[in-house]
């Protein structure tokens, strides 16, 4: 069954609730089948988008996969990027900032604006990860994510299948929704999936470098992540919730 945009939110649910209690792979394996190269892999290479990667490579080499390179990414993410074009044999798109949006920011603002507060580190997720994730998008009729419900508050409530209305109402499909990080690593390391190093490292979730740092035993998933905020402020970028689910008190400079 294929849902358009134009199909009603219901349509939509009712997917979501069939495929609620079947498998990752025949998630996967449906979306390709369905909707071929109006579909695509939306991956950072973090050990979930490794796991759907390693699902899809089994189905076919030509499923088109794209990231984001913010520019601040770590070394060891650009290794793994190249490691996986040979492992899978596939081909990544990569979506860079918009260069006179950053040249902008980082004239007005400065290279490390984001730990000078919460709407210079908003502004700079925006200009570097949602607007490239925005143009990248338009022209799919869906997305492939690694969100889990488990990874933060925030994702408690992701389904296996949503209309994206943020994004023209197409769909985002989160194949892995109700597994467990065990699950996945016990996934990573059965199938031999190649992972990011820094996982080695204590790091339990990897973003841009300058903004990301090791978790302790007991913390949350994401905590290393713009650890320097008020720990109520959500763990987002804004490529799946909205910016305006922060808080608007943390106030410090402009966003203009
Ligand atoms: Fe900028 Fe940090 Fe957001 Fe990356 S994670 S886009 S460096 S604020």
């Amino acid at each position: 069954m294929r849902v358009g945009i134009s199909e009603p939110e219901e349509s939509v649910l009712r997917l979501a609730q069939e495929f609620e209690s079947g498998s990752a792979a025949e998630l996967i394996d449906w979306v390709f089948e369905t909707y071929g190269s109006n579909a695509a892999i939306c991956t950072s290479f973090q050990a979930e988008g490794m796991v759907i990667l390693d699902m899809a490579g089994r189905l076919a080499s030509d499923i088109r996969v794209f990231t984001i390179d913010t520019g601040r990414m770590p070394t060891e993410t650009y290794d793994l990027i190249d490691r996986v074009r040979d492992r899978y044999n596939i081909s990544i798109e990569v979506n860079f900032p918009d260069q006179s949006r950053l040249e902008a920011m980082t004239v007005r603002h400065g290279v490390n604006a984001f730990y000078r507060g919460l709407n210079l580190r908003l502004l700079c997720c925006e200009v570097r990860k949602v607007e490239p994730l925005n143009r990248a998008l338009a022209g799919l009729d869906l997305w492939v994510t690694g969100l889990r419900r488990t990874q933060v508050g925030t994702r408690a409530g992701t389904p296996k299948i949503e209309l994206d209305k943020a994004h023209g109402s197409i769909l985002k499909v989160n194949p892995l929704a109700d597994w467990s990080e065990q699950k996945v690593w016990d996934y990573i390391k059965a199938n031999d999936v190649p992972y990011n190093k820094l996982y080695d490292q204590g790091y339990t979730s990897i973003g841009c470098a300058p903004c990301t740092r090791p978790t302790q035993p007991g913390e949350d998933a994401r905590a290393g992540r713009w650890w320097w905020e008020s720990s109520d402020v959500p763990k987002e970028c804004g490529m799946h919730y909205a910016p305006s689910s922060v808080p608007s008190h943390d106030g410090a400079g402009s966003s203009a």
